[in-house]
């Protein structure tokens, strides 16, 4: 309780800080910290520990404030291994891309028909590209797929039931579930089959008057092996059209390149989800695309034209900024380019000994500046919703630490922050998911992060 009287009063502390902290910019944000650091320290006078001198608060505030003004959005190196991670903004986008945006920055014929010199049509950006590309009748650009799919049951379905395979209920990261998503479109569920097995019978005996859509989800992070049974895109096509239903596919990541010209299982690309007769098919921009974070829907005209009508879709409209992003990049798809400049490629196509090469010179670069590293053979894997279970074989650093999990809270701190792995006890920075023009911007973090000074 003697404690308790002996904290400093927030003016006393606001007195004895330097002027730069109550400045008037800053005074108010500065005023809350002190608040927050008094309150600390009132837990930790409770518990018998003397009150902290006035010094001490003001240096603790100061953390608090500048913790707190630190940005949280920032540029990071994923060492992770995992080109499509989710939690680090998924694809890179191809330097097209990013002049693009900024090409995209001020004015732009968003909604402007320069021919006619009157209002345009948002959806003209990038529907024809789409739909060549995927071999389709026509495409629709949301803000990411899970809006395609809200507002294609919502427009196609609503007060109606959706039929999907029980092995098909899935959910994708940041709890994103098909039923949830259905709910919120209006349309009821119907469940059909088990878990391992369904058959195109289970699908036609559910078919009532009430059914308008037959939904396919791909299993995005996750494989059903064994004594496994799905009908076929063909089959569900055949069915859909004899039933007069619609059948909409969710592709999940959707490629347009073939994975197997990488060395990696077939994936079903989006141009074979369409002629395997799915009317309308939705993917992500920013999984296997490897543009900006946008939901693309592709198929028949007549069926995207109720998409586009719906009033939904004014709300998960994209801005000017992703349609350049998606533009430049699938105009890269268009010219042949791709697998060189959409940078997911670049990194999928990477071969193991030209990453064993950087990490090589990496390893001997830090080993020079007095930091113990080697070359560790890894398994990367793609990510994001696509080829589950699929690894590629990759090379890494590892970096030797007594404490490893320190290091890499270090290294979450470095300038720019490095996102890494701990692998049998060592740091291991995967070079998989980082481009070789940032191997120096890698080299640099990781010196900071982990010199010889940092260490003692
Ligand atoms: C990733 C994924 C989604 C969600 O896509 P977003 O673009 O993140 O909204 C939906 N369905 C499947 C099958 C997916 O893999």
């Amino acid at each position: 309780m003697k404690a308790l009287r002996g904290l400093p009063s927030v003016d006393a502390v606001l007195r004895a800080a330097p002027r730069a902290l109550v400045a008037p910019k800053r005074r108010s944000r500065f005023v809350a910290a002190v608040r927050e650091s008094l309150d600390a320290a009132r837990r930790t006078t409770h518990n018998g520990d003397a009150a902290p001198e006035i010094a001490a608060v003001v240096r603790d505030a100061r953390r608090r404030l500048e913790q707190a003004e630190r940005p949280t959005l920032v540029p990071v190196l994923n060492a992770t291994g995992v080109i499509l991670h989710t939690n680090l903004g998924r694809a890179p986008l191809a330097a097209e891309a990013v002049d693009a945006i900024r090409n995209a920055s001020g004015a732009v014929s968003i909604e402007y028909d320069l021919d006619e010199g009157r209002r345009g049509e948002r959806h003209v950006h990038a529907r024809r590209l789409l739909a060549e590309l995927a071999g389709a009748e026509d495409a629709l650009v949301t803000n990411n797929n899970a809006a395609a799919l809200l507002v294609a049951l919502a427009a196609l379905a609503k007060g109606k039931a959706v039929i999907v395979a029980r092995g098909e209920l899935i959910e994708i990261g940041g709890s994103f579930r098909i039923p949830d998503v259905m709910r919120q479109s209006g349309a009821t569920l119907t469940e059909v089959g088990t878990t391992n097995r369904t058959y195109l019978r289970d699908y036609s005996e559910a078919i009532t008057p009430r059914t308008a859509v037959i939904l396919r989800a791909h299993a995005s992070n996750f494989r059903v092996v064994g004594f496994t049974h799905a009908a076929t895109d063909k089959e569900l096509a055949a069915l859909s059209r004899e039933r007069g239903v619609t059948f909409v596919h969710d592709l999940g990541s959707g490629t347009v390149l073939d994975t197997a010209r990488f060395g990696l299982a077939h994936e079903q690309t989006v141009a074979e989800a369409v002629a395997a007769g799915a009317e309308v098919v939705t993917f992500s921009g920013d999984k296997l695309l490897g543009g900006p974070q946008a939901g693309l829907a592709v198929g028949r005209a007549e069926i995207l034209e109720r998409l586009r009508r719906h009033p939904l879709m004014r709300a998960v409209r994209p801005d000017k900024i992703t349609f350049a992003a998606l533009v430049a990049t699938l105009e890269l798809y268009r010219d042949g380019r791709a697998a060189e400049r959409v940078p997911v490629w670049r990194m999928i196509s990477a071969r193991p000994a030209t990453l064993a090469r950087r990490a090589k010179a990496i390893s001997e670069t830090l080993a020079a500046a007095g930091i113990a590293a080697r070359v560790v053979s890894t398994e990367s894997t793609i990510g994001g919703g696509s080829l589950p279970e699929e690894t590629q074989p990759s090379r890494g650093v590892a970096l030797t630490a007594v404490r490893p999990q320190e290091l890499v809270r270090r290294l979450r701190r470095a300038q720019p922050p490095v996102i890494a792995r701990i692998i049998d006890d060592e740091v291991v920075l995967d070079l998989r998911a980082i481009l070789a023009e940032d191997d120096e911007r890698l080299i640099r973090a990781v010196t900071s992060a982990a010199g010889p000074k940092e260490e003692a």
